[in-house]
């Protein structure tokens, strides 16, 4: 069955296609489509990958999935959260936001911080059961970038059990453990639930 994949984020796709094939679902990117981007005004990480699929189901006709994901800091009360793309402004680089996390966090000892994705599945744009998975990757927030890999704030994200930064792992790691990744196989299990009954 054909699936619309609502992300313009190239490197989401190829995560999660591998994984969403073995559900039997032929992966639509939205970037191959004329479908633009939906405005992600939601209070939650929820409320946007659920707009998100919504526009791209109602635009399609077709089944999607979305995710929305950020960074949570404890110490900054949850920023910078759903507005963790623009942290440092509206066209901020990854290197402002993370420049900003810095400075917001240099008084805290508390460093600890974790990524959470929300991915949804929507038959349809009606849909008013959709299939919702969710996932946190806890770490801490370095005091300076380290590793080249990954992307956003992934060079301040430490993993003390790894004994490094996210931008550090393997990117196969990376998937595999990952807030995205956890929400994803979780997801999987739940469409394969659907598909058997
Ligand atoms: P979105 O889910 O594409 O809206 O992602 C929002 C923002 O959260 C990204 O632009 C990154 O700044 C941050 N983010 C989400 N997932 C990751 C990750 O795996 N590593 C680093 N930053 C991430």
């Amino acid at each position: 069955m054909d699936l619309v994949l609502a992300t313009r984020n190239q490197g989401k796709v190829e995560e999660m296609r591998p994984m969403l094939a073995s559900v039997g679902f032929n992966l639509i990117n939205q970037t191959d489509t004329d479908i633009p981007s939906a405005v992600e005004d939601g209070a939650t990480f929820v409320e946007n990958a659920l707009i998100k699929a919504r526009s791209v189901a109602k635009a399609t006709g077709l089944p999607s999935i979305a995710d929305d994901s950020g960074l949570v800091v404890q110490a900054l009360h949850g920023a910078p959260g759903i507005y963790s793309a623009r942290y440092a402004g509206e066209d901020a680089s990854d290197a402002d936001n993370n420049q900003r996390l810095l400075e917001a966090l240099s008084e805290q000892s508390d460093r600890r911080a974790f990524f959470f994705c929300c991915m949804v599945f929507l038959r349809s744009a009606e849909d008013p059961t959709p299939l919702i998975a969710t996932a946190q990757w806890h770490g801490e927030i370095l005091q300076a970038p380290r590793g080249d890999g990954g992307f956003g704030y992934d060079p301040l994200f430490w993993l003390p059990e790894h004994k490094q930064s996210a931008a550090q792992l393997p990117k196969a790691t990376k998937n595999s453990i990952s807030h995205r990744g956890q929400a994803c196989a979780k997801l999987v299990e739940a469409l394969n639930v659907h598909a058997n009954n």
